[in-house]
């Protein structure tokens, strides 16, 4: 693809791209067989990625993090995409939930979450979505009530990305049930209180190594200190972290369909057919051109925005733009590669069957796309 990026990236930016591409590729792709089986990622994994600095980028490095800004968390994010492993939820623990406790924490709290977290001893999850409610965060029904110097949760959430190894949860609440989204609050809630429960594992479509489960909570109880920012401020800090969320979706997104388009490109020109190769057809040439130009657009408009969140400026409606064009544009560019591949884009050894189960939930997740147009509507 080669597009200019030297003025993203700086060279402290690409030696973390080096280590993070060799983490994935040598401690991580060996395993990922094993994962699908058992359903998740092993703690050993994350312990390492700790060490290797792969957790955490941009924490501040007093408690534990990198010190980075978003272009070390940004070459992580691609360089996990371009790998094509799927399980481990790093994206959401230290791109998701870590900014919520660096940017809204007590020094109390920061000191009690971040350092384990950032070594991998720990592990987050975010749990927003509850049967009832997705889209519609301002309905759920999870509630915190104030009894004496405690919050006393009550609710389930679904869907949750590192629901059976998460240590540390995210928890959105109502703390206001007739306010709306002016009755939501956020608490970090420790795996090991009474009254926490994991559900079942999801059996999704694709990341079978994920472990996307469900969560229950029965009157736990936290300390009020487990209260994330102010009360009922909850929907707001939501609305100011989602569009780095979704940035981070687009990068890796962008990725996935450059590296796809690579590994086609491969697969068919040796690939034999009437006496030459499938490549040869100009039904193929024309649509690798169709999708080598949607890459060239994707990354341009994701890097535009890339260089936006760097100076501060990516705002909610740009976040939305970003998520929703790349995923849309790589799951087209996805669709037309496993026909191009025919029954071998079928056969889930082959990194495009893999994207094409993998990567369908992006157009859901972090805000399905129809959220994201209704989004970008309400500005215009
Ligand atoms: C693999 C995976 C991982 C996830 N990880 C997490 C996680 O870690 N934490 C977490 O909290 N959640 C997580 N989610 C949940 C995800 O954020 C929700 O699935 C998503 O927000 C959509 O909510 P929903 O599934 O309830 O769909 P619904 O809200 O029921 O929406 C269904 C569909 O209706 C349409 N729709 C909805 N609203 C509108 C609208 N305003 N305008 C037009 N059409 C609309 C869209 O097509 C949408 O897809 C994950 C989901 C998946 C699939």
């Amino acid at each position: 693809m080669n597009i200019e990026r030297d003025n993203i990236f700086r060279e402290d930016h690409q030696l973390l791209r080096e280590t993070a591409r060799r983490f994935f590729e040598q401690e991580c792709m060996p395993k990922q067989a094993q994962w699908d089986e058992e359903g998740k990622s092993d703690r050993e994994t994350w312990l390492r990625a700790g060490a290797a600095g792969l957790l955490c980028a941009s924490v501040p490095e007093e408690y534990g993090g990198g010190g980075g800004d978003f272009g070390h968390v940004a070459v992580i994010v691609e360089e996990f995409s371009r790998s094509g492993i799927s399980g481990p939820g790093f994206g959401v623990h230290s791109d998701v939930v870590a900014p919520y406790i660096v940017r809204l924490g007590t020094e109390q709290q920061k000191r009690a979450w971040l350092p384990d977290a950032c070594a991998g001893r720990k592990i987050f999850a975010m749990a927003m979505t509850e049967p009832g409610a997705g889209s519609d965060l301002q309905s759920i029904r999870a509630r915190a009530t104030l009894d004496g110097d405690d919050y006393v949760i009550s609710g389930s959430k679904t869907f949750i990305t590192n629901g059976l190894n998460a240590d540390l949860i995210l928890v959105v609440c109502k703390t206001d049930l007739a306010a709306g989204a002016k009755g939501i609050s956020l608490f970090v809630v420790e795996s090991d209180r009474a009254g926490f429960r994991r559900g079942r594992k999801l059996h999704k479509v694709g990341q079978p190594a994920a472990d996307t489960a469900e969560l229950f909570f029965d009157e736990v109880r936290v300390p009020a200190e487990n209260m994330l920012g102010e009360e009922n401020q909850g929907f707001t800090y939501m609305m100011q972290e989602l569009a780095q969320e979704r940035l981070v979706i687009a990068l890796g997104a962008a990725v996935k369909l450059e590296t796809l388009l690579e590994q086609t490109l491969e697969y068919l020109k040796q690939r034999p057919a009437f006496g030459k190769t499938i490549w040869d057809f100009q039904n193929t040439r024309f649509k690798i051109a169709d999708i080598k130009a949607q890459a060239l657009a994707t990354r341009t408009l994701v890097d535009h925005y890339l260089r936006a969140h760097l100076q501060r400026k990516l705002t909610r409606e740009e976040g939305a733009v970003a998520k929703l064009f790349s995923t849309e544009s790589m799951w087209k560019g996805i669709d037309d590669m496993v026909q191009l591949h025919g029954g071998y884009g079928y056969m889930l050894e082959y990194p495009i069957a893999r994207a094409f189960v993998d990567w369908r939930a992006a157009r859901i997740y972090g805000g399905a796309n129809e959220v994201m147009r209704d989004l970008i509507a309400r500005k215009l």
